[in-house]
């Protein structure tokens, strides 16, 4: 037996759920760490059974409940190295600064510096009265940094139950599940699809990809249930309320996929063999649901002799049911 739970798909949040009978993971983790679990409890899917989470890429809509979640469940979370290191950079408060921002930081420490002395030498005044409390022995404050506020496990925003990593080309296990990662084409440090397998069925998630590179063809043969992203409506996108670098970003070989591109791999280069594929990560302001799947269907529909291929429409607001072979 083989399961996937797509719990949101979209630029505001994705994650999904894929298990064996022995073994279950979450893809992802795009939403608040409350909103998943609430979802999860929708699908039918018990938070507390999950081993592990496995990240694609650093982006907010991938990672946005990862830390709490991971945390909340005390389970490891897998990434490539790279993009662990991306994530912890993105989390971590910034304590590096610019030049100017540096002058201004001086300027307000010598002025604290200045006021500090001017107080204590009133202090000192004060002092000549044996009545008055003594300030004279209370350190000098430099600035804000207080070294006693070193960032415990706990306050880090990076901290983890346990990280493993994994190399996109590079099976691995986790329980009967096996798993082969792919580099997509996006931009983000190290970003990948899998494809999971266990009991001879085989299931597949490959979504933000800005075109269709010849490794992700060969990754999605034989796939039962495919993730595949339909993200716009070239025209949608085109005449769009987006700003023109974002349009050119999405458009871009490191962006997503149009309803367009997806439809062209599924009648050029897909093996036709899945039961289920599964349009994801369609945008709310540049896609309608409807056209993505017409597009997809009037591509399977080239294939003469297909069978299975149900097209199903992952949703952003919530839960599909889920997919058991
Ligand atoms: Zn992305
Ligand atoms: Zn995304």
């Amino acid at each position: 037996m083989m399961r996937m739970t797509v719990l949101a798909s979209g630029s505001k949040g994705n994650s999904t759920v894929v298990s064996s009978s022995r073994t279950r993971v979450l893809v992802d983790a795009g939403l608040s760490c409350r909103e998943l679990l609430k979802r999860m409890v929708l699908a039918g899917e018990d938070p507390a059974t999950l081993d592990a989470i496995l990240i694609t890429h650093e982006h907010q809509d991938h990672v946005a409940g990862l830390a709490v979640l991971a945390r909340r469940l005390g389970i490891p979370v897998y990434f490539t190295e790279p993009t662990h290191r991306a994530w912890v950079r993105m989390v971590t408060p910034r304590t590096t600064m610019t030049y100017g921002k540096w002058l201004e930081y001086v300027q307000q420490e010598k002025e604290a510096r200045a006021a500090s002395i001017a107080a204590s030498s009133e202090e000192d005044a004060e002092d000549e009265n044996p009545g008055a409390p003594s300030f004279a022995a209370s350190p000098q404050r430099v600035g804000s940094t207080n070294l006693c506020e070193t960032p415990s496990a706990k306050s880090n925003p990076a901290h983890l139950p346990a990280v493993e990593y994994f190399h996109s080309g590079s099976s691995f296990c986790i329980g009967d599940l096996d798993i082969t990662p792919f580099t997509i084409p996006h931009d983000a440090a190290d970003p990948c699809g899998f494809v999971f397998s266990a009991e001879g069925i085989r299931m597949a998630v490959a979504t933000d990809l800005g075109y269709v590179p010849p490794n992700v063809k060969a990754a999605l043969k034989r796939i039962d249930v495919l993730l595949l992203e339909s993200n716009h409506d070239l025209e949608m996108l085109r005449d769009g309320p987006y700003p023109w670098s974002v349009k050119q970003r999405v458009l871009s070989r490191v962006g997503h996929l149009s309803n367009h591109a997806t439809a062209e791999f599924l009648s050029n280069d897909y093996d036709g063999g899945a039961a289920y594929i599964v349009l994801g990560h369609l945008s709310e302001s540049n896609n309608v649901p409807e056209l993505a799947r017409i597009a997809a269907e009037q591509a399977l529909a080239s294939h003469p002799t297909l069978l299975g291929n149900r097209v199903l429409l992952a949703l952003q607001s919530a839960p599909l049911d889920p997919i058991t072979l």
